[in-house]
């Protein structure tokens, strides 16, 4: 991430503060918070660069020499949200834009190219790179356009998902319900898009192994490792789809996971354990709790020694109300559940205690009530 940001899921909205969450899931950053007055939102700022596009029952927008692969995964968008439609009995706008890195750039506020990315609070517009070679960690022996093809599919879940109401209680469950959607057209119609996932990543042990870890720093888990989590999610995303109509299963998850209501790790494995027995031994590593350290906060300094670099840290507030705090002397308000923090290493992020935590170059967490 190139901004501070404080990462907030999106279902929770904090109208207290003006704040205006921004839905940019993907392949995959998460809600990012603004302020306004609101900026042009995703579609405005792709349709004012003026690109050529192509309409359909998708439409694309794409850079110059890009107009082949544009009409390929428009094809196959298109595909993906017809079936969605069929199953689920709803129908979204879709808009596509297959971008190089310099049109991606131009466009702002995306995620770091070439992290696909998808925004269904600002035009239902899917944002795809030429390529996913550039990615860290990828396995090279795997067919990285079959693995863009279904990062397609899943940020087209992404706009199904906010329209189900399937937000999800945490970030590790906004990725799985989009990777579940993406999973029940792709063992339907294009399994080999599975397959080739699953084995698309190195065989690197990773350092951050709960999908817990995702809750608490998302993306801060570092490139690779976020793919490998995401990867995993897919592992997960069969055994639970496997043999189950997509339209019984997302009525099954609204029920389990209806919207606004957060919980532990704990609690959505649970959960997810009545939808598929067995789920939770089959998940390993990924269902126990973080791997992250816990943060003791310490006394407040008046003139913190700031340095270069992004810290990260992730809190649960495990109350049912929001804890004021103040970010690096913005006042802010954590929502019940998870949320991602990120900011300058050494700046102060003061809790209700009068205690701070000191952004760290090493990850950790902390449990607030
Ligand atoms: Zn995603």
């Amino acid at each position: 991430m190139v901004k501070m940001v404080r990462i907030i899921l999106d279902s929770w909205r904090i109208a207290a503060l003006m704040i205006v969450l921004l839905c940019t899931s993907s392949w995959c950053a998460s809600g990012r918070p603004q302020v306004s007055p609101a900026p042009p939102d995703a579609l405005s700022r792709l349709v004012a660069l003026h690109l050529a596009h192509q309409e359909g029952k998708v439409n694309a927008y794409y850079s110059n020499g890009l107009k082949a692969l544009a009409l390929r995964d428009q094809a196959k968008i298109a595909a993906c949200a017809t079936w969605y439609s069929q199953q689920l009995h709803i129908s979204l706008p879709v808009t596509l834009a297959v971008l190089n890195k310099g049109d991606w750039d131009r466009i702002g506020r995306l995620a770091d190219y070439p992290m696909a990315e998808a925004f269904p609070e600002e035009g239902n517009v899917i944002f795809m790179p030429e390529s996913f070679a550039s990615f860290p960690g990828q396995n090279t022996h795997a067919d990285l356009g079959k693995k863009l093809d279904f990062i397609a599919l899943h940020e087209t879940g992404h706009l199904y998902q906010r329209a189900l109401n399937l937000q999800g209680p945490d970030l590790f469950m906004q990725e799985f319900f989009a990777t579940m959607m993406a999973t029940a057209y792709a063992l339907e119609f294009r399994p080999e898009l599975l397959s080739n996932t699953l084995n698309s990543r190195t065989g690197t042990k990773q350092r951050y192994t709960s999908f817990e870890d995702m809750d608490l720093i998302y993306d801060g888990v570092g490139f690779d490792n976020y793919d490998w989590l995401q990867v995993e999610t897919v592992r997960l995303a069969v055994i639970i789809v496997k043999g189950q109509h997509l339209d019984e299963l997302v009525k099954r998850m609204q029920a389990a996971f209806p919207e606004g209501h957060a919980m532990s790790n704990a609690e959505v494995f649970h959960n997810l354990e009545a939808i598929r027995p067995g789920v939770t031994a089959q998940a390993g590593e990924l269902a126990q709790p973080t791997t992250l350290p816990p943060i003791v906060p310490g006394e407040c300094l008046s003139a913190p020694g700031t340095e270069e670099g992004i810290g990260h840290f992730g809190v649960r507030n495990a109350s049912d109300h929001g804890i004021s705090v103040v970010d690096d002397g913005v006042p802010a308000v954590l929502p019940p559940g998870y949320t991602a923090e990120q900011g300058k290493i050494g700046s102060q992020f003061k809790l209700p205690s009068g205690k701070c935590i000191t952004y760290p170059k090493t990850p950790g967490y902390i449990l607030l009530n």
